[in-house]
């Protein structure tokens, strides 16, 4: 900027203010005395100015009270500092395709409308949904279940409320396709919205790591992924994007995440992505790997700093 001759009648672009309406940032935890205060915390000592949370193991069911979690604290900390929102990642454990067994069907019922209920309550409009594994039944049959288990939830469209009287919505992640997940297609989410009754209640985040190890040119040519994706869902249905590079080259189905940079998708294309001018107010989460210490191998520490200043530049 220093060389640069300033014409106050006609300033030069404010680099701050321009990456200010970018937001990005990374999944935090959520845990111990201070709970979502501490999430926030996290997120503001990586320069973020959004952030994703699970509001409890993603591995389990078990949950502490929402009066447990801090949430006024939380929300109190991100107003000072600008934070405008954050988003919920539902627990792994959720699998609304499973048509095989009826148990783990109606766990996936029960604790989707119970994490919704949660998000809602928490002031985020997102949950982040893996539309789960047909486990061998078929794709019909597995999203012919995903559509039924979110039918159920919506029933009571309450369950989606926040106290300002907004709603919060199910963000289907598309997947990576290992195994016999679904949603690794575009396709396979536009035959979900055709099945959901309240599809407005419906949304899209989209995994960069996931949709390249799909087959998506999200490395050569993200503008056709996104044509495609207009075509079929329209953009306005992004509600999140997780920023994350590939270890695997395209097409792998494999979903395992780098650091930016160091896969299969680069730095180039994540950066594009990042400061896409039809998705910049689109919440944008890093999901990459903790790296190692060099001082202690066997301990490992958070690359989002490096990695959200490094994609702002
Ligand atoms: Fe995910
Ligand atoms: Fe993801
Ligand atoms: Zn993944």
């Amino acid at each position: 900027m220093d060389n640069m001759i300033q014409n106050p009648e006609n300033p030069p672009i404010n680099c701050e203010v321009q990456k200010s309406k970018i937001k990005l940032g990374s999944h935090v935890g959520m845990s111990g005395k201070e709970m979502f205060a501490g999430s926030v915390k996290e997120a503001l000592s990586y320069g973020a100015n959004t952030f994703m949370i699970y509001t409890g193991a993603p591995q389990n069911t078990r949950r502490k009270e929402l009066e447990e979690l801090n949430i006024e604290a939380g929300w109190k900390l991100m107003k000072e500092n600008m934070i405008e929102e954050f988003i919920v990642h539902a627990p792994y454990i959720i699998n609304p395709a499973n048509a095989a067994n009826p148990d783990i069907f109606e766990l996936a019922v029960n604790f989707l409308r119970l994490e919704l209920t949660r998000t809602a309550a928490m002031g985020s409009h997102t949950l982040v949904l893996h539309p789960g594994s047909h486990v061998g039944e078929g794709r019909e049959k597995g999203i012919e279940k995903i559509a039924q288990c979110i039918n159920t939830v919506l029933e009571d469209e309450s369950v989606c409320r926040l106290p300002d009287g907004t709603f919060c919505n199910i963000a289907l992640e598309t997947m990576a396709g290992k195994g016999s997940e679904i949603g690794f297609t575009l396709e396979d989410l536009t035959d979900i919205y055709g099945k959901v009754i309240k599809s407005q209640f419906l949304r899209v985040c989209m995994d960069t790591c996931h949709m390249h190890d799909a087959g998506y040119s999200i490395a050569t040519d993200f503008e056709s992924v996104l044509l495609k994706f207009d075509k079929l869902l329209g953009l306005s249905q992004i509600a999140a994007i997780h920023i994350n590079d590939s270890k695997n080259p395209c097409g792998a189905r494999k979903d395992r995440h780098a650091n930016i940079g160091e896969g299969y998708i680069g730095y180039d294309a994540l950066h594009q992505i990042v400061h896409h001018p039809a998705l910049l107010s689109v919440p944008k989460i890093l999901e990459t790997p903790y790296r190692p210490l060099p001082q202690n191998p066997k301990k490992s520490t958070a690359p989002y700093k490096e990695e959200i200043a490094w994609l702002l530049k």
